[in-house]
């Protein structure tokens, strides 16, 4: 921060306890805009519950959350999920059924904005889906909803996206092309992405810095390749050596 501009993203110290136990236990992090981090680690170890603090749909017991250099939780600042410019795509974050691919992309929009058609238009060309705009969700494949979940989830131009296991619902053969479309899509909206995954290839194929996690504890972080070639212990390196 030596330019004097903070981080999209800035979390110190966060901690929840469920029944006395720290779920997740002083986590920092930064994340910048354009950037996308990967918070990794095994089923059980706290990555869904510090991005529900994070979106704001539970408070921590401790630390500080700031957006673009603005308190969201800091003692007394407490801003609600709505009010905090993040947006969040989870695996089961179903499409609204009863609407169209374009309406659903649309839906956090206001209605009589003239910049509103444009936006879906452009989301639904960047994502490839744009000759499916007036089809509904159950006409589509596991991929192509997932492609408007992300056009969705990015319409009302959060400064933040969260995303946990995004791709965890789909067919292993698409996986690797989701991803990487996925990943493009976030590039050029320039967004500030934390994605948690449990999947080290996940994390080597999309992140820009891995923050590893174990027991509510961030162990390891750095840039994918420099985790991968030093591990911090003899269990990071274990996690990722089914990789090749
Ligand atoms: P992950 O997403 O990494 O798989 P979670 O953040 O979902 O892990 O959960 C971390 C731990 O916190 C687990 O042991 C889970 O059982 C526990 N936990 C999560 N939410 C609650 C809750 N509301 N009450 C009690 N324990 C919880
Ligand atoms: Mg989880």
């Amino acid at each position: 921060m030596g330019d004097g501009v903070a981080p999209r993203l800035a979390i110190e110290g966060l901690t929840r306890r469920f029944d006395g136990r720290a779920v997740v236990d002083g986590v920092s992090m930064a994340i910048e805009a354009g950037q996308v981090s990967c918070l990794l680690g095994p089923s059980g170890c706290g990555k869904s519950t510090t991005l529900r603090l994070i979106a704001g749909v539970d408070w921590p017991d401790a630390g500080r959350i700031h957006v673009d250099g603005q308190p969201v939780v800091d003692g007394a600042a407490r801003v609600p999920p709505e009010r905090r410019g993040i947006g969040l795509m989870f695996q089961d974050f179903a499409l609204f059924p009863h609407l169209t691919v374009a309406d659903n992309v649309a839906f956090g929009l206001p209605r009589r904005d003239p910049g509103t058609a444009a936006r879906v238009r452009d989301l639904l060309d960047r994502v490839g889906m744009t000759h499916h705009a007036a089809a509904y969700p159950h006409q589509l494949s596991g991929g192509e909803q997932q492609r408007v979940a992300l056009a969705r989830a990015l319409a009302p131009r959060p400064r933040i996206l969260l995303m946990d296991e995004p791709f965890s619902g789909l067919d292993d053969r698409l996986r690797d092309d989701i991803r990487d479309e996925t990943l493009a899509v976030l590039k050029a909206e320039g967004t500030a992405v934390l994605l948690v995954t449990h999947d080290p290839a996940e994390a080597m194929r999309m992140a820009d810095e891995i923050l590893l996690m174990r027991e509510g504890r961030i162990v390891q972080r750095g840039a994918p390749y420099t985790i991968y070639n030093n591990p911090v212990d003899l269990q990071a390196a274990a996690f990722f050596s089914d990789l090749n």
